[in-house]
């Protein structure tokens, strides 16, 4: 990543050295299938069953709640269609959640809650839903928003699922959570979890499905029966040791990166808005440490990241394009932004291999852009 500022660890982060060591045997020495009977599949097998312990340690929870899957995609997906085809019922979700929940609630015919200009559900409307509705079969609300950063109140949450709907299973997708919040307070207040690895230092094209509690969902994926039913197809094994090592190091590294990565947040708003007009989206006392949401008025974030890349400057945006015109991202219309902010959004994400010269780097860089597109008009 030489001359790259990266910023952008809540799309990807890179995967941690310890990892790569660790899957790179089962990529070519050990290569053998986990569900074979032979000595060879034995050893997947074991290395398999043992990254399952690892995950479970690292989550609080017991080994075989731990379902490992194809990405963070598809263990949302299990978690909403896979309770919907199980029992029936409606799926409800908040208006803010990543389109791997929203859009399967949404197909099932669910209902989407409303949140605050945070970006945090409004318990008051859950509760409404909740109780206008006697067959709702799954909640799924996300730890924390991808875009904005925002973390929920998942104990709040809970109480009023278990209050309102206690037949619901509680599902929370924790896909940008495990970096900044000890998953092992979360699980025991749930249902179901969803993890993706590559947001933690493992590899892409591996997910996470915490199934406890005696939720089922039914699997999406079906065949070979693999991880007890849950789903099947052959197991991604040097993908599964790697994401138990990786989660295994953000949890063993979290407090001191909580430390380290808020203060280089702070330091990264604070010198933009000291020399631009910005707002920031989400304060940081709502978000986690590893997102700064920010929008630029009076500019297009098209242009901005425009200018960023050409300054090695990697960061989102997260808008979509739609019938050629940006339209700002539904988290930012669920929260009530004005188009005029939202227009001009910009993510900056850090993570565990960000350092205090690369946000200094980047906050110059950002200054330098904004004030040149603002100078443009
Ligand atoms: N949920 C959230 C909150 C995410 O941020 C993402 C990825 O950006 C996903 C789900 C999807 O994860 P994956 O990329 O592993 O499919």
């Amino acid at each position: 990543m030489d001359g790259l500022l990266y910023l952008d660890h809540a799309a990807s982060t890179p995967m941690r050295p310890a990892a790569v060591q660790a899957m790179t045997p089962f990529l070519t020495d050990c290569f053998a299938n986990p569900s074979g009977s032979h000595r060879f599949a034995r050893t997947a097998r074991r290395a398999v069953d043992e990254a399952r312990e690892q995950v479970a340690v690292s989550l609080g929870v017991l080994p075989g709640e731990v379902v490992f899957t194809g990405c963070g995609t598809e263990s949302d997906n299990q978690a909403v269609t896979g309770s919907v085809a199980h029992r029936g019922g409606v799926a409800v979700t908040s208006a803010v959640e990543h389109h791997a929940v929203l859009d399967p609630v949404l197909a099932s015919g669910g209902v989407a809650v409303a949140v605050d200009e945070t970006g945090h559900i409004d318990l008051d409307e859950l509760t409404r839903v909740l109780r206008s509705n006697d067959t709702v079969s799954v909640v799924s609300i996300m730890t924390v928003n991808n875009e904005v950063g925002t973390v929920t109140d998942m104990a709040a949450v809970s109480k009023v699922v278990r209050r309102e709907a206690p037949g619901a299973w509680l599902h929370t997708d924790a896909v940008q959570a495990a970096c900044w919040i000890d998953l092992r307070e979360v699980t025991p207040l749930v249902d179901m979890l969803s993890l993706s690895a590559h947001k933690f230092g493992g590899p892409k094209g591996v997910g996470v499905l915490v199934v406890r509690g005696g939720a089922a969902p039914a699997p999406i994926i079906r065949g070979g029966g693999q991880e007890r039913e849950r789903r099947s197809g052959t197991s991604n094994v040097a993908g599964i040791v790697a994401t138990a090592v990786a989660l295994a190091e953000t949890d063993a590294e979290r407090d001191v990166e909580v430390e380290r990565v808020s203060a280089l947040r702070t330091r990264l708003v604070e010198s933009i808005s000291s020399s631009v007009d910005v707002h920031e989206t989400v304060p940081s006392s709502a978000s986690v440490p590893g997102v700064a949401h920010l929008c630029f008025e009076g500019i297009e974030n098209e242009a901005l990241l425009f200018l960023l890349d050409t300054e090695g400057v990697c960061a989102s945006a997260a808008s979509a394009c739609a019938s050629g015109a940006m339209e700002p991202s539904h988290v930012l219309a669920a929260m009530g932004l004005p188009r005029k902010l939202a227009g001009g959004a910009l993510r900056l994400s850090l993570g565990h291999t960000t350092t205090a010269e690369e946000i200094d780097a980047a906050a110059q860089a950002v200054v330098s852009s904004v004030e040149r597109l603002r100078g443009a008009r």
